[in-house]
């Protein structure tokens, strides 16, 4: 048998809150398969801080600070990996809001502006932004980290889910879309994920109390890792999955069901 290739050896790739969570699983994993990984984050500390330790584990790595709900952010992340690495092949939009659970008459403005500007407005900033080098590439693999609750929804998350499921439709237009540019575009939809983002959706209750709680709805009976949605990121950057598009993969233990 043939030694085996790393997955992604030859791509690079830009994830997006890669300095947290999933995303830094993600930036992780996809780097430990052969990945040239831009991290970019709103925090750029910390994103240089993670791309210095890829570096230091024998990975490819650069860092950005950006915020995605700016174009010129959205652009220069791009750049980024175009400028060091010469090119862009996948593009991960895992960058992330949510506001606590609270009935929709306690919830403003602000927070539904914030979660329609990150999970949707900076989806489609960065994908925009990336498709004129992925055409240069020949093609591409865009991801979209939506959630369960984009598919399955919960009281208390009006802006939120809401917010989710317009990133998983926007996702399958551009599936449609740039298909003929050999543009994948699909979505992870993840169900209550061990990141520091789980406290905010627990809210106000008990820390334990609310993990139990999740966990009593998930078939498979526990919470899901970054792992286990960086496990899943990979497969739809990847070649493997090269006649996937439009598809919304639920990483939920069987929540959506
Ligand atoms: P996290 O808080 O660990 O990480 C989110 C990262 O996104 C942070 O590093 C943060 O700085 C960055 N970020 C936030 N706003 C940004 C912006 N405007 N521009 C650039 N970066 C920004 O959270 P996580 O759980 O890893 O979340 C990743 C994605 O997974 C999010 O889209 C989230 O909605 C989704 N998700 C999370 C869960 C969960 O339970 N944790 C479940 C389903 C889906």
């Amino acid at each position: 048998m043939e030694d085996r290739r790393s997955t992604l050896e030859g791509k690079v790739a830009v994830i997006t809150g890669a300095a947290s969570g999933i995303g830094l699983a993600a930036a992780e994993r996809f780097a430990s398969e052969g990945a040239r990984v831009v991290v970019a984050d709103l925090d750029g500390d910390a994103a240089e801080r993670a791309a210095a330790t890829i570096t230091r584990s024998g990975g490819e790595a650069t860092s950005v600070r950006c915020d995605v709900t700016r174009a010129e952010d959205a652009e220069a992340a791009v750049e980024a990996a175009v400028g060091r690495y010469g090119s862009l092949d996948v593009l991960f939009n895992n960058a992330g809001y949510t506001n606590p659970p609270h009935p929709v008459e306690k919830t403003t403005e602000r927070e539904m502006e914030r979660a329609l500007a990150v999970n949707v407005m900076g989806v489609f900033l960065c994908t925009r932004a990336a498709v004129p080098a992925m055409r240069e590439s020949g093609g591409g693999s865009v991801l979209v980290t939506a959630s369960v609750m984009g598919l399955r929804t919960r009281p208390g998350f009006t802006a939120y889910a809401a917010s989710k499921a317009a990133a998983i439709h926007l996702a399958r237009t551009l599936a449609v879309e740039l298909a003929g540019e050999n543009i994948r575009v699909n979505c992870l939809a993840p169900v209550a994920t061990e990141t520091p983002m789980l406290q905010t959706f627990i809210g106000d209750r008990d820390p334990e109390e609310g993990r139990a709680a999740f966990v009593s709805t998930i078939p498979l009976g526990r919470l899901a890792s970054p792992q286990d949605v960086a496990s899943a990121a990979l497969y739809l950057a990847s070649d493997e999955a090269a006649f996937i598009t439009g598809a919304v993969l639920p990483v939920d233990g069987g929540r959506s069901i």
